[in-house]
């Protein structure tokens, strides 16, 4: 006898063998009917599973509701594109095709170089398999059976897979789909109709073998299927819009930064403007840390490796990590992956009382990080990074109010660069684990005070519980931009650890003259200047606003009649401090606009001969287009306004609801 118990509390009964789809028919056929797939225990199987004849499950039948459903159709959609380009183009060889975020890849290996001319008649194809609303199948193997299938098909990939990647595995699993037959976990959906017609592909990229870059190259096809045509619609707007928006076709375009192979992959090199741009966000942030009392230091890019020994860096990140650099006799340094030991080696450099506290030091610090090559994406994902890195070593009666210094920093800068939407995420620490260092009391204190903080800062914050790291709690903040995409930015950590005995042993003398051990904090509210200004090329689309603009204003002359004035126009601005420049090409003047548009300048002011005449300038809003006629004094004293504001104009509203997936942040 079988109990079935169901979401709605009741139970269900059975003494012969069942599947979820018999218990849904059991229930009534509307439901066998939207069935997709079900979960057993929270585990989601196809619906064709066979539930265990005795005991008690939990089962819940899985609909397109039910966001679990649409990944098994995503996969379900993989197979019939692997099977589509298996009948068109010769020797397909196949190795992964998982689901992604917001859709689904195949990795194929074939003669053929597939581009996204293939693609129409791939998805012909796979709308005529999808047509014959075959079944898919489940089959169960052994692993020696599962292998000489793998031979017979051809698909050497699949048996290096079963013989390495899988060698734990007894019995394997392979789904049948008409003459498409492939090594699979599953699940699928019952049969390829229930898939529809709202899938499309996407891009083809190489990607090596098990992202193992010395074996071969594969291509990649990307893919994406919905429930309904709408979705699919609204999906590829959103693509599109983001790829209008792609930091790295901007940055190009714009002269911000560029990548160079002989410098390396990840490595960014700022263009003066995009340096400019850097220099101006420095700048402000600079400005507030030394109103908030943080004091600068500097240290070196690289330390003795007993630094990070030391400070548990190494060897327990060094995958992560650049190789050390060997020097004669045991000497060895490492590029630094962080700059926390470096600044905790500052505090240590001479005794410290309480009335040193709170000692908050700062720095734009640079790091490395060895990210896999695969991995690196323009400046969002880089080998070379700097953070807006501080440390603050306090005592524990200090932490509330320094986590609402740092809260409030952060909510400071996003506001300046226009970014309204964003979360905090708190990571708690797992009740139920030992793996926490610091004391119970400590952890409870700090954990309530950054919900107490929140909360009075009117912060939609989320706690998590086990999603701290093992060395304190901390705030994260997620940002959505203005297509609806969240990014992981700035981030506030406690940390019990580093100042520990076993650690660096951090004291100061207390009031009562007796050694205590200082808190740390580690905050970044912009997290790295690089993936920071990489996401705010993407969120105003290449058009700063008028204080970060790497250049604000351009002059441009009616004709060469007013080249004299346009100079002094310009050399006005400039000695305001604005960053400026003048365009006297003997080209029309519309040209001269468009060019100003598409550097994405925020104004353009022209001149001819009735404003040399009148001292006035017609002025130009790149956003409205927009065009009045001013005193020269009054121009530069609108953009003055603009500029020490930090006002914001011309970011869309709007919430679309792309994910960069990117989550971790630990230092
Ligand atoms: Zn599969
Ligand atoms: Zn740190």
């Amino acid at each position: 006898m079988l109990k079935v118990n169901l979401p709605d509390g009741s139970v269900r009964e059975f003494s012969e063998p069942v599947t979820p789809l018999d218990v849904a028919q059991d229930i009534g056929p509307g439901l066998a009917k939207a069935a997709v797939a079900a979960a057993i225990d929270g585990k989601v199987v196809g619906l064709d599973t066979s539930l265990p004849q005795v005991g008690v499950v939990s089962l819940q039948l899985l609909t397109k509701r039910d966001a679990e459903s649409l990944g098994v159709m995503r996969h379900s959609c993989a197979h019939i594109m692997a099977r589509a380009v298996m009948r068109l183009f010769d020797d397909v060889q196949l190795a992964f095709g998982p689901t992604i975020e917001n859709g689904f890849y195949y990795d194929f290996e074939l003669p053929h170089a597939l581009s996204d001319e293939d693609f129409e008649a791939i998805e012909k194809e796979m709308a005529k398999i999808i047509e014959l609303d075959e079944p898919f199948e489940r089959l169960e193997q052994t692993r020696d059976e599962s292998v000489s299938i793998c031979r017979d098909l051809a698909q050497p990939l699949k048996v290096e897979h079963i013989e390495t990647g899988l060698a734990e595995d007894d019995v394997l699993s392979f789904y049948r789909q008409g003459e498409f037959l492939d090594l699979c976990r599953g699940p699928h959906v019952r049969s390829a109709k229930v898939i529809g017609r709202a899938f499309k592909l996407l891009s083809v990229a190489g990607a090596y073998w098990k992202g193992d870059n010395t074996r071969q190259q594969l291509q990649r096809v990307y893919a994406t299927a919905f429930w309904d045509k709408a979705d699919l619609k609204e999906y590829i707007q959103r693509v599109e819009e983001a790829k209008k928006r792609d930091h790295r076709v901007l940055g190009k375009q714009l002269d911000l930064f560029t990548i160079d192979p002989m410098v390396g992959s990840g490595l960014i090199l700022w263009m003066p403007k995009g340096a400019t741009v850097r220099a101006t966000l420095e700048g402000f942030v600079r400005e507030e840390l030394t109103r908030r009392g943080y004091q600068p230091v500097n240290t070196p890019h690289i330390g003795r490796i007993e630094l990070y020994e030391t400070s548990g860096h190494y060897p327990y990140y060094s995958d992560s990590q650049f190789a050390p650099i060997e020097m004669e006799k045991d000497e060895r340094y490492l590029l630094k992956p962080m700059n926390c030991p470096h600044h905790i080696k500052i505090y240590q450099a001479r005794p410290r009382s309480y009335r040193d506290l709170p000692l908050r030091l700062a720095e734009f610090g640079t790091v490395y990080r060895n990210e896999k090559s695969g991995e690196l994406s323009g400046m969002t994902r880089v080998r070379g990074f700097t953070q807006d890195d501080a440390h603050i070593f306090c005592t524990e009666e200090q932490v509330a109010e320094e986590f609402r210094g740092c809260i409030e920093m952060t909510q400071e800068v996003l506001r300046a660069v226009g970014m309204k939407d964003y979360r905090v995420r708190l990571g708690f620490r797992d009740p139920q684990s030992d793996k926490y260092v610091g004391s119970e009391a400590s952890w409870d204190r700090a954990e309530a005070a950054l919900v107490e903080v929140c909360e009075s800062l009117g912060l939609e914050a989320e706690a998590e519980a086990g999603e701290a790291a093992f060395y304190g709690p901390k705030a994260d903040f997620v940002v959505t931009d203005c297509i609806g995409r969240e990014w992981q930015l700035g981030t506030v950590q406690l940390d019990y650890n580093l100042p520990s005995e076993e650690r660096f042993g951090l004291e100061y003398i207390g009031a009562d003259n007796q050694p205590h051990r200082p808190v740390m904090i580690h905050r970044a509210p912009l997290g790295s200047m690089e993936r920071f200004i990489g996401v705010l090329i993407e969120h105003f689309e290449g058009a700063f606003p008028l204080w970060l603009a790497p250049e604000q204003v351009r002059v441009c002359t009616v004709s060469e009649k007013s080249e004299e004035y346009g100079r002094r126009v310009e050399q006005q601005l400039f000695a305001k401090g604005m960053r400026v420049t003048g365009d006297y090409r003997p080209e029309k003047l519309g040209a001269k606009i468009r060019d100003s548009q598409l550097q994405k300048i925020p104004y353009t002011i022209v001149v001819g001969p009735k404003d040399e005449a009148a001292d006035t300038v017609s002025v130009r809003d790149r956003i409205d287009g927009e065009q009045e006629t001013l005193s020269l004094l009054d121009a530069i004293a609108k953009f003055e306004a603009e500029i020490s504001e930090r006002r914001v104009r011309q970011v869309a509203e709007g919430s679309l609801g792309l994910g960069d997936g990117r989550r971790s942040n630990e230092y």
